[in-house]
């Protein structure tokens, strides 16, 4: 309640102030308004210089949404501007938060007061969740979110162009991308769509994604984020944050997350119903403006199914309690596999585990009685919904092997150097040179030994994920010129190869996938995994190390391919990117107010970019 107290109370004291800057509402209109007015106000005292003041305030509001400065220094800064003959309203107003900076632990707040509620955004809405004190013992507290079904009413009513594009995707694409997932089963049982083809012009089909970002050494937080699978763009303009959490206040036994689920369940289930909810979160009674828009449409009939959850295969074990990697008797969520019955390392046609894939039902059946995780009360929601990721799978996960092992073994073979020293500088100048003469956008400095291979270990390449799928064409020349004829060195070459015909079919097709290239990018994906586990059978042990991604890599290409189309349109890389914006931001923020801070920062940088 605390920011939404807050706004009220700002309507009351800055009422006038607000109205000034804004128009009569606050929010509609607010860009033209601001800029008519502080445009006649320039034109009667700057004799028509323009509108100078304007992207002074723009600039200081975009940097401090996204934590280059601080409160104090728009204060000051605003103050210095004010000084020098500053008219603009706004500025005056920055320029007089904290108490005009005798009060500087006010200065946030007013800041926000002032800016009110940025456009296309909701309110927070806070909910009690179970959490972990400083001293480790739980007690109840409110937790602010940024509601999905209130988002999309505000995008939809003030940002509508966006909501075309961003949410809608388009001309057209809501209908394609239809036609993709009702092809299959568990989307047409959704019971939304059931027995109609109404919803393929009003539903949209809605991915979540989860991860934990790093904030400083000691802490990180849980981020929560919702879009829309027909949307396409950067990550500010399709991924809508839900909330945000540091990880240190979650209580080990899942209670705080069961907790999360039950306010974006309750919100996620009404935006597909496209009404307003007539009960809160908890079956509480509804009040104040909740109560008054209570069983109305959110955006004139639109609706958003909930299909899809991304992440990686720790947020998977957090989130739904998936078996663990090194789980003996079953270390996979999809099917039966284990490290010593049904053996997830064999990759024939004729592996154990093939055929036991678990749908929704055989994956209730599975719990044998205990309750599914409370995200499962988002209706429609499936465990055929959970997705594996190109990033998290491939780029960090079976490419990392191939690309480290290959520099470990021409490294090792001495074609490039007489000594391991000489051989590491002249891979690293070759390496340098290719990317000279290739136009590749993500690239990796200077090459040293241990970033491939580390005392000990298993050789693993150590670059960044779109650095790593950028870096398999050079790996490919380099097994095509190191190749010298024997099986080895051809499994090698055929290994790498079948990885770079990955990545370019992904490149190549639209999101709809021919039967075709259904059929060429699973090939690839067998290949990749049956020549590895080849080349990890016949060499020394800390070499080709073979790990569970690569199983799941055959999961991606045979099932999650065929049901979500090119995984290039659902890997995580916007979501990883909006990660990192938002955990930059909370890292500067104080831990008591962070989550309504970072919620708050993020609307509004959002809203600016939007409207830049
Ligand atoms: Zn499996």
């Amino acid at each position: 309640m605390v920011l939404v107290v807050r706004t009220q109370y700002c309507r009351l004291k800055f009422v006038t102030m607000r109205k000034r800057l804004f128009g009569e509402d606050g929010c509609g209109q607010r860009g033209a308004s601001l800029r008519s007015r502080v445009g006649e106000q320039s034109t009667a005292s700057e004799g028509g210089t323009g509108f100078q003041s304007l992207p002074f305030s723009e600039l200081m509001k975009r940097d401090w949404a996204d934590g280059k400065l601080s409160s104090r220094q728009v204060q000051e800064y605003c103050a210095g501007a004010a000084q020098q003959g500053s008219t603009s309203a706004e500025v005056r107003a920055l320029a007089a938060t904290g108490a005009r900076g005798n009060c500087p632990q006010n200065t946030q707040r007013d800041i926000m007061r002032i800016l009110g509620r940025p456009r296309g955004a909701p309110e927070l809405y806070y909910a009690k969740l179970p959490l972990r004190n400083r001293n480790g013992v739980m007690e109840e507290k409110q937790h602010p979110f940024l509601l999905p079904h209130e988002y999309f009413a505000k995008l939809y009513n003030e940002q509508r162009d966006f909501f075309g594009q961003h949410v809608l995707g388009g001309a057209g694409e809501l209908e394609a991308c239809w036609d993709m997932l009702a092809e299959h089963e568990f989307v047409r049982s959704n019971p939304y769509i059931h027995g109609s083809d109404a919803y393929r012009k009003v539903a949209v089909p809605l991915g979540l994604h989860g991860d934990a970002g790093a904030m400083s050494k000691q802490n990180s937080a849980l981020v929560l984020t919702w879009n829309s699978l027909a949307g396409q763009g950067s990550s500010k303009q399709t991924r809508c944050l839900i909330t945000v959490i540091r990880k240190d206040q979650m209580l080990s036994d899942g209670s705080t997350l069961e907790a999360i689920w039950d306010v974006i369940s309750w919100s996620l289930n009404a935006l597909a119903t496209g009404k307003y909810p007539s009960k809160g979160h908890a079956d509480t009674q509804l009040e104040g403006r909740q109560r008054e828009v209570a069983g109305q449409w959110l955006a004139e009939g639109r609706q958003g199914l909930t299909l899809q959850m991304r992440g990686d295969w720790q947020w998977f074990c957090q989130c739904f309690g998936f078996p663990q990697w090194n789980g003996a008797v079953n270390m996979c969520w999809i099917c039966k596999a284990g490290n010593r019955q049904k053996p997830w390392t064999d990759f024939r046609q004729t592996a154990e585990w093939r055929g036991t894939e678990r749908n929704h039902e055989r994956y209730l059946a599975d719990l044998a009685g205990s309750n599914p995780p409370r995200i499962f009360q988002i209706i429609g929601f499936r465990h055929e919904g959970v997705v594996i990721d190109v990033m998290h799978c491939v780029d960090l996960g079976v490419a990392l092997h191939v690309v480290g092992n290959v520099f470990y073994e021409i490294v090792q073979s001495k074609v490039l150097g007489r000594t391991q020293a000489e051989s590491v500088g002249a891979l690293s100048r070759d390496l340098a040179s290719w990317y000279k003469a290739h136009k590749v956008p993500s690239r990796f400095g200077a090459l040293q030994l241990e970033h491939f291979k580390q005392s000990g270990k298993a050789p693993k390449f150590r670059g960044k994920a779109a650095v790593t799928r950028h870096i398999v064409p050079f790996v490919v020349s380099l097994c095509t010129k190191y190749n010298k004829g024997t099986q080895h060195d051809q499994f090698r070459l055929a290994c790498a190869t079948a990885l770079a015909s990955f990545y370019g079919a992904l490149e190549a097709c639209p999101r709809r996938m021919s039967m075709e290239c259904k059929c060429e990018l699973a090939k690839f994906g067998r290949e990749i995994c049956s020549f590895y586990a080849a080349l990890s059978a016949h060499n020394a042990p800390k070499t080709w190390k073979l790990t569970p991604k690569f199983h799941l890599l055959l999961h991606l290409v045979e099932i999650h391919v065929p049901r979500w189309g090119n995984p290039r349109f659902f890997w995580c890389y916007a979501d990883e990117d909006l990660i990192g914006q938002i955990v930059e931001v909370a890292g500067a923020c104080h831990p008591s107010t962070m989550a309504d801070i970072a919620l708050y920062k993020h609307c509004l940088m959002r809203s600016l970019s939007l409207s830049s």
